[in-house]
């Protein structure tokens, strides 16, 4: 229940509430906040500048977008599981965090390619290995490991959200 309900059950209306009382509380509010983190951090800690202050919104813009980036090429694995677990959540699928085994023998199970490379956002090595949903997300299949496996990215391209027996049939193997 929020503020406006209850009060709504309570008195039946919204409260009204005076520009000068919503201002004096808030400054109350402030006051509070600010000696708990003068409590927690000390009284000085206003002054200490924080690292950047400094720079232009624009500069500060770019280092964030170069964190990011940074980010992202130190973590490929981590962003696309990301990206995935947001998916599947969305598409209120079943999911189970898992880690897809690459094959023994390290080859791409439909074309037998050498997996190697990494994705990385927007160019991934034609060979590297991904993470395949066998059924589809899209087509209501779940992203738990029986329906994983590990292909080349060049398959995963073709295969895009169809079923497996389509790859099979563009690399002619069905
Ligand atoms: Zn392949």
């Amino acid at each position: 229940m929020n503020k406006n309900d209850l009060e709504m059950l309570l008195y039946g209306r919204k409260q009204y509430r005076s520009p000068e009382y919503k201002a004096r509380h808030r400054a109350m509010a402030r006051a509070k906040k600010s000696a708990k983190l003068d409590a927690l951090f000390g009284a000085d800690r206003r002054r200490r500048a924080p690292p950047f202050a400094d720079q232009s919104p624009e500069a500060k813009k770019a280092r964030a977008r170069a964190a990011g980036a940074r980010w992202y090429s130190e973590n490929p694995e981590r962003w696309t599981g990301y990206c995935r677990k947001r998916r599947v959540l969305k598409l209120n699928l079943p999911y189970v965090e898992h880690v897809t085994p690459m094959p023994e023998d390290g080859c791409c199970p439909h074309c037998r390619v050498a997996m190697t490379g990494q994705t990385r956002k927007g160019l991934s090595d034609p060979n590297a290995p991904i993470p395949d949903h066998i059924i589809p997300l899209s087509k209501g299949g779940h992203h738990v490991p029986e329906n994983t496996m590990m292909i080349c990215n060049e398959c995963n391209t073709i295969k895009g959200d169809r079923p497996l027996s389509y790859l099979l049939k563009k690399l002619g193997r069905a």
